[in-house]
């Protein structure tokens, strides 16, 4: 590692300091992505890849260092200071399951966590129901379940915290219930979306019942699609009519959030991420304009007039600041505190639903719309958010995301366990708030004090010099 980034107290001088939990020995990892995840975890001192089925590092390249090149092909711009893989150790050849960290996709862990053994050291990420969160029907049936359950028991006001998903039925299941609400609201836009599929595939906007009648006879049913037997569910959603425009551009804000622990529910935000916006200017003329209404890179890059190198995203904190600017601090305070909402009252719903497991972490994309009034609306919630870089600065904070996260996992055990920060990550809530210790971090335009929880997205995000300052206080802590 050169010495610009040399963290002190994060990575010793003795390669056996750097085991930690471990043992007298190195990390092992395993990663069924090739985008930055791998870049990280290939450049993490005193880790080392374990090659496996699902491991992409090809047969032969086994028992050596792959070039970073094969991965996000960004490195070289991405981060000027990460070490040089080509000058770390071979990999080791190890049998399939022989591992400490493991950054598996969705699918590997539905066939395999029923079956597989977990050791006392090891992490692996996803829960294994995380779907109760992430499928857009189950994330809105367990939002309905835990707003009716807050009425009951705290009433009408204390439910009304719950107002942050816009008004949404499945289908085919709920089609009556939905047909009932459609006839009291006749003109509004409605939105249509797979259950289970991403990146805007299969999305629609209409305003006429026979819209959807046409659907339901149509393409999407089972008898024009020989290989499906049921139906497959969608869901319908009122469409955020009068969205946050800047430039005349609609956009959405992605949020992560780690969640370590359901029980105890234990959350960490994030203060990067960025706002995604259309391309196109946004007019309610042309509703079947996937380019003016759906704000994913995935559909916008292959709108007309693209441009990869302008892009189509501005950083949260960029964000932050014009809406500090043009809103006022109190109004932006008030929406972000609003968006903190969202992200624990959504975990809250499925606490008692996921399966716990002390071994599984989630790292959660949350798609965020703002509408005119700074309203923030829950559009969903990503298990596998992008972590494939569109550019540097892109790179850049995908790259310093998943380092932190690994900090904040700390199998290295090099920190208390107490901080509240940890590089980018903010402890949000340990089985209740968080309270800040300091409100200086996001000093906005005015200089005023922001509020009191630990929540800082879209603020400043000095991580490498946080680092520095809370491996040193761990260090010294330890000795004492
Ligand atoms: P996908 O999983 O396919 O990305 P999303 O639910 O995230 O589906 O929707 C894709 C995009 O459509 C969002 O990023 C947002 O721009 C737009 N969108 C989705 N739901 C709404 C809504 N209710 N109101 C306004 N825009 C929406």
């Amino acid at each position: 590692m050169s010495k610009v980034a040399r963290i002190p107290g994060y990575q010793s001088k003795n390669p056996k300091q750097n085991r930690g939990i471990i043992g007298d020995r190195e990390i092992r990892f395993k990663c069924s992505l090739q985008n930055v995840i791998l870049d990280v975890l290939r450049g993490r001192p005193g880790w080392t890849e374990v090659p496996g089925p699902n491991s992409q590092v090809p047969a032969a390249q086994q028992g050596t260092r792959p070039s970073n090149q094969q991965t996000s092909g960004l490195t070289q711009t991405g981060n000027q200071s990460r070490p040089s893989l080509q000058s770390l150790p071979p990999i080791p050849r190890n049998s399939d399951g022989d591992w400490d960290f493991y950054w598996c996709d969705r699918e590997w862990l539905h066939q395999n966590y029923d079956t597989m053994f977990l050791h006392e050291h090891q992490k692996i990420l996803h829960f294994r129901n995380h779907y109760e969160l992430t499928r857009k029907n189950l994330m809105v049936k367990n939002l309905k379940r835990l707003r009716k359950q807050t009425e009951r028991e705290q009433g009408k006001t204390e439910a009304q915290s719950f107002d942050f998903y816009p008004t949404t039925y499945e289908l085919p299941s709920e089609y009556h219930i939905f047909v009932e609400e459609f006839k009291k609201n006749l003109g509004i836009i409605w939105i249509m979306k797979p259950a289970a599929k991403s990146q805007g595939k299969g999305i629609f906007l209409f305003r006429r019942l026979k819209d959807i009648t046409d659907w339901k006879k149509g393409e999407y049913q089972p008898l024009s699609d020989q290989t499906r037997d049921v139906p497959e569910t969608y869901v319908v959603q009122r469409y955020i009519e009068n969205p946050l425009l800047i430039g005349g551009r609609k956009f959405d804000v992605r949020v992560y959030v780690l969640v370590c622990s359901y029980n105890p529910l234990k959350v960490w935000l994030y203060r990067g991420g960025f706002a995604r916006f259309s391309n196109t200017r946004f007019s309610l003329d042309s509703i079947e304009d996937t380019y003016v209404h759906l704000t994913n890179v995935a559909v916008q890059k292959n709108a007309p007039d693209y441009d990869p190198e302008k892009g189509c995203k501005w950083s949260t904190q960029q964000l932050r600041k014009y809406l500090a600017a043009k809103h006022g601090v109190d109004k932006v305070q008030k929406m972000f505190k609003a968006i903190d909402n969202i992200i624990i009252k959504s975990l809250q719903s499925v606490q008692k639903i996921i399966i716990n497991d002390k071994h599984c972490f989630e790292m959660y994309g949350y798609d965020v719309l703002l509408d005119d009034d700074l309203k923030p609306w829950l559009i969903e919630i990503n298990a596998s958010p992008s972590l494939t870089a569109s550019g540097k600065e892109d790179y850049d904070l995908k790259f310093g995301l998943i380092s932190d996260l690994l900090n904040v996992l700390d199998l290295e055990n090099r920190l208390t366990g107490k901080e509240k920060r940890i590089g980018g990550w903010d402890l949000l809530w340990d089985d209740g708030p968080i309270v800040a210790d300091d409100n200086m971090d996001c000093t906005p335009a005015n200089g005023a004090a922001v509020s009191t929880p630990n929540s800082y997205l879209g603020c400043f995000n000095d991580r490498k010099k946080q680092l520095r300052e809370i491996y040193l206080t761990a260090q010294s802590v330890k000795k004492s």
